[in-house]
């Protein structure tokens, strides 16, 4: 007879792999099983930048979390703190008047713990210099509250956690995808796969969101988002979603809600996992606000200095989307060049080069020019040239009189050579998901909870609504996966 263990895990990105060493803990026996085979493992978790965002108070809080705390920026860096008021207040900004959630309460308060926790799993962090600061006065300031990433990345996350699992006694199964549940007197006792049905005492779905499923992004989010290029896994399909729904789970959170952002238009339809790991974000074209972006009316449809990217590039996906024909371009010129992300220089990034705007603009083929041309003009006027620029900071330097104004890092775009990007909406995840309980036990319409089915990550409802501070993803698969995991031994038995 099939061994019979007493956790079986969904998904083996990071929700998965947190719910799955916290099931360990608790002295339970745990199979990963994963739909994709070995070289696509970690899902969306292995595209990621592994940014995570935690309530700190400063170098104390983040130095012990560090691979190498003898880095020699260190002396010369500003952290800043990151409160959780602060998170609180970014997480209100996206929720469009509603109160805190559940979710996002729990979020903050664990997600420091919980960074501590998956670090003594053995994942180490490193400062984001690259992305998050800006070299000032001979310091390195960070300016978005979001300053680790997991060493090596998504790739070095999912690494580390596939470690952790194997040296704590887990297993894992590759091109084993759920295809059911499997549910006796009422409760779920394990799952079917094409090789057969695999028996568990619990079993916690950890298998994403339904982005990839150009189905029901159209259901959902709504006309158009089929169209959407999907920066992740080709995997996460909405199958744990669909099983659990079919079950009488409670669908929670916002389902027209979705995380995207802006891409080059040349991208392939899926995120695109044959690149070296340290390339495969680099679709990504996310320094709209050193420009400005224009749609093919030659508008501008977007505040691109509204907040700090963090806080809008998960939304301006969205609003590309919603232009015609579902693209725009990126405009800068030769003033801020050297402060374009390295996706920008990335070998295959698409754009195009003039020594002269107007030059620049009979380049772009599908824009109505003489628009753009004018959209510029009044640009440039409108620019308040009396307020330094500064990009460590909400600088206030914006335009004048415009109806849709540039609130921050407004420069004037008058230095050749002059660079447009063109790009499309990606999106990264769904927000829509089931509800759950203390224990992460998938709650039913009637409040009460499915016994023996858990869930965690994308899968979760209620975290985000429109729109999502940067970094917040990862963090919430640890902290929802290890109360599933935690819960799943429980029901199995074991802690
Ligand atoms: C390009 C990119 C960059 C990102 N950068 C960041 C970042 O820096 N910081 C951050 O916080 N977030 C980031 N995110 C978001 C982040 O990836 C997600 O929030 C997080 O990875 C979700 O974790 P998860 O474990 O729920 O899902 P995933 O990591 O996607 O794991 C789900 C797994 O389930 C598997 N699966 C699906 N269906 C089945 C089935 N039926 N049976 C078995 N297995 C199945 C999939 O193959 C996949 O491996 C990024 C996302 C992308 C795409």
């Amino acid at each position: 007879m099939a061994k019979q263990h007493d956790v079986i895990v969904v998904g083996s990105g990071n929700a998965a792999m947190s719910a799955a060493l916290a099931a360990l803990e608790r002295g339970a026996s745990v199979l990963v099983i994963e739909k994709a085979g070995e070289d696509l493992a970690g899902g969306n978790t292995a595209y990621t930048a592994g940014a995570m965002r935690f309530v700190y108070e400063g170098n104390d809080d983040l130095v012990p979390l560090l691979a190498d705390p003898g880095d020699p920026r260190l002396p010369r860096t500003d952290f800043g703190a990151y409160t959780a008021a602060q998170f609180e207040s970014d997480l209100l900004g996206f929720n469009d008047g509603r109160p805190l959630s559940r979710e996002q309460r729990i979020l903050i308060d664990e997600s420091a713990p919980a960074l501590r926790w998956l670090s003594a799993q053995g994942v180490k962090f490193e400062p984001i210099y690259s992305r998050q600061s800006f070299e000032k006065d001979g310091r390195f300031v960070f300016w978005g509250g979001l300053t680790l990433a997991t060493h090596d990345e998504g790739f070095g996350l999912a690494r580390a956690e596939l470690e952790a699992l194997t040296r704590a006694g887990g297993e894992i199964r590759y091109n084993c995808p759920a295809t059911g549940l499997i549910v006796e007197d009422g409760a779920v006792v394990g799952v079917e796969t094409p090789d057969g049905p695999l028996r568990a005492k619990a079993v916690v779905l950890a298998c994403g969101g339904f982005e990839a499923n150009a189905d029901m992004r159209t259901r959902y989010i709504g006309e158009g988002w089929d169209k959407a290029r999907v920066r992740g896994t080709p995997h996460n399909q909405g199958d744990g979603l669909s099983m659990a729904l079919a079950l009488g789970a409670k669908a929670h959170g916002f389902f027209g809600g979705c995380h995207a952002t802006p891409m080059d238009r040349q991208m392939p339809e899926y995120g695109n996992l044959d690149l070296p790991h340290g390339e495969r974000k680099h679709y990504r074209k996310i320094c709209y606000f050193l420009g400005v972006m224009l749609n093919a009316e030659g508008r501008r449809f977007v505040d691109e200095g509204k907040d700090f990217r963090n806080y809008t590039y998960a939304q301006f996906g969205r609003a590309i989307m919603e232009q015609p024909g579902h693209v725009a371009w990126q405009i800068f010129d030769a003033k801020v060049d050297h402060l374009l992300y390295s996706e920008y220089r990335f070998h295959d990034a698409h754009f195009v080069q003039a020594d002269t705007l107007d030059g620049l603009l009979d380049e772009l083929d599908g824009i109505d020019r003489a628009a753009a041309r004018a959209t510029l003009a009044t640009f440039n006027a409108a620019v308040d040239a009396d307020v330094p620029f500064d990009p460590t900071v909400r600088d206030g330097r914006g335009t004048r009189g415009l109806p849709l104004p540039k609130s921050n890092w407004a420069q004037a775009i008058d230095t050749g050579p002059f660079k447009a990007y063109p790009v499309t909406g990606g999106i990264t995840f769904t927000y829509g998901g089931v509800e759950v309980g203390e224990a992460g036990g998938v709650r039913r319409e009637d409040g009460g909870e499915i016994p023996g089915l858990f869930a965690c990550g994308e899968m979760v409802g209620g975290v985000f609504f429109n729109g999502y501070p940067g970094g917040s993803g990862l963090t919430s698969g640890v902290v929802f996966g290890r109360r599933a995991g935690y819960g799943a031994a429980a029901a199995a038995g074991r802690g």
